[in-house]
């Protein structure tokens, strides 16, 4: 990956109301990168999912903060989204598809396999009690074009 071009953090209260504020200034911020309205529809999406799970995970819809920081390559769009809740136990067990804490909610366990899918690189660090940060890569604009 090239130089940092750009960056920007925010830091906002996990509430369902802030999801979609945090998935448009997101994309907003990447659009300086030209990516297509498809790329910018995969980061949306990976980014709901992410919040979404801070909302609902770490805090269990109760009082939380979350912070979202975005990185600018030259071709990459980086992206850490933390939280400062329960943490998981168990990283691996919770990527796995189709696995939910909260099947009674009628989670479907999808999330983590829908941000793998729509981005290029998906890594989770957590701690139980101390919070979770999940950091996405997605190559944009014309390199991936090239790409595929
Ligand atoms: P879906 O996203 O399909 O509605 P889900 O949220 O249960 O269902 P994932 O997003 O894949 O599925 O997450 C899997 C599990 O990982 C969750 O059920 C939860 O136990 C745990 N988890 C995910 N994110 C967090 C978080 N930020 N804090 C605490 N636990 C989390
Ligand atoms: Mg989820």
């Amino acid at each position: 990956m090239n130089n940092i071009n750009n960056s920007m953090t925010m830091r906002i209260k996990a509430l369902s109301v802030n999801e979609s504020f945090a998935r448009s200034a997101v994309a907003a911020f990447c659009v300086q990168l030209n990516p297509s309205i498809e790329e910018i529809g995969d980061i949306k999406i990976a980014v709901s999912e992410a919040v979404t799970n801070c909302i609902v995970h770490a805090y269990g819809y109760g009082e939380g903060e979350m912070s979202i920081t975005v990185e600018l390559y030259d071709n990459t769009v980086a992206i850490t989204i933390q939280d400062f809740g329960k943490g998981i136990e168990d990283v691996d067990k919770a990527m796995q598809p189709f696995y939910t804490s909260s099947p009674e909610d009628e989670r479907s366990g999808m999330g983590f396999t829908v941000m793998n899918a729509f981005m290029d690189k998906l890594e989770v660090i957590s701690e139980s009690g101390q919070g979770t940060s999940v950091y996405m890569e997605k190559i944009v604009g014309k390199e991936a074009e090239v790409k595929c």
